[in-house]
């Protein structure tokens, strides 16, 4: 059966806005204490409506990055860096350092490459989706839009990988459908090499991790958590008092990392995939939104259960974002 893109896109943005909304109350969290609330998620979320009445920034920017490129029809520097002042006004809930900084420097016309923070956090990849979903029939242009769309507010190396591998992720599974499924090698093949013969120590580094990862996928979810947590960060970034714990670092290599290991290890239900996403630990709704957008890009809205979209605040404005989007793609190839 042809693959409905127009289903993967809403499926994408809808995941990324599901796992974000489900994530929030427990950010900052270890994974021990999340879980200590409830021995049945689904009946903890019917039963605790007001604790997931909203998503936070990392649906607010990939919405702006959606909208920066329905503008531009494309990626164009200036929708992206309008886009992202804007997201001032919204005003932006639980931001993280890296973005908001950049953002104000730009409201106020400072060239974005000195506007940039030097930050490696997961801030660019978690807006990702969009350029993954519109790229997804043209790589080349889509590492292109990637890296431009991440050093306009992250000039860390490593910010700009998360992007790259984030978004060739979402882009092979747009086409992979759950009734057929798809070789993990393969993706590992795919995700790897999008960032790999790169000359900087910083992606080397992030492909060495993703092929442990890729080695490391017989491990529970806990363990694996405790594994890739604070991957790649180095010092004086630690978290000290949480190394050998579940509590995923906001640093873009260990966000990913983890994300993708949850997705691959829960590849049988968006339900559940989600679950275990938004209560990783650490950053639980970044963890969610990144993993979101993988299983929402592959599981498609369809195969998305009603309660949880419903759960997302606005929900018919992002599914209006998607179509517009999904015009775009549609009128180029
Ligand atoms: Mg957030």
């Amino acid at each position: 059966m042809p693959i409905d893109y127009l289903d993967k896109f809403k499926g994408s943005l809808l995941g990324v806005a599901i796992g974000d909304t489900l994530g929030h109350p427990f950010e900052g969290m270890l994974r021990d204490a999340i879980k200590s609330n409830f021995t049945n998620f689904e009946d903890f979320i019917i039963n605790n409506r007001r604790l997931f009445n909203t998503f936070t920034d990392d649906t607010q920017l990939t919405l702006h990055t959606a909208q920066a490129l329905i503008q531009g029809g494309g990626f164009n520097l200036h929708n992206f860096i309008e886009e992202y002042v804007k997201w001032l006004d919204d005003p932006p809930i639980g931001a993280g350092y890296g973005c908001i900084t950049a953002a104000r420097k730009l409201k106020y016309r400072i060239p974005w490459k000195e506007a940039a923070s030097n930050s490696g956090g997961n801030g660019t990849t978690m807006r990702i989706a969009p350029i993954g979903l519109l790229y997804n029939k043209d790589i080349k242009a889509l590492k292109s839009a990637a890296i431009k769309s991440s050093i306009i507010t992250h000039s860390h190396p490593a910010a700009s990988a998360g992007a790259v591998v984030i978004a060739r992720a979402i882009a092979y599974l747009i086409d992979k459908a759950p009734k057929s499924g798809f070789s993990i090698d393969q993706f590992f093949d795919v995700v790897i090499s999008s960032i790999s013969n790169s000359h900087d120590e910083i992606w080397e580094e992030f492909c060495e991790i993703l092929g442990k990862l890729r080695s490391s996928l017989d491990l529970p979810i806990e363990a694996g958590l405790i594994k890739f947590s604070q991957s790649g960060v180095k010092s004086p970034y630690f978290i000290e008092q949480y190394l050998g714990k579940a509590f995923v670092h906001p640093y873009t290599i260990s966000t990913v990392v983890c994300a993708i290991f949850i997705f691959l290890k829960k590849i049988n239900s968006f339900k559940d995939c989600i679950y275990e996403l938004a209560t990783a630990g650490g950053d639980s709704d970044t963890v969610g939104a990144i993993g979101g957008g993988l299983a929402g890009a592959y599981f498609g809205m369809k195969n998305i259960p009603d309660d949880l979209i419903k759960t997302v605040k606005n929900y018919k404005r992002i599914l209006k974002i998607s179509e517009k989007l999904f015009e775009i793609f549609k009128d180029r190839y």
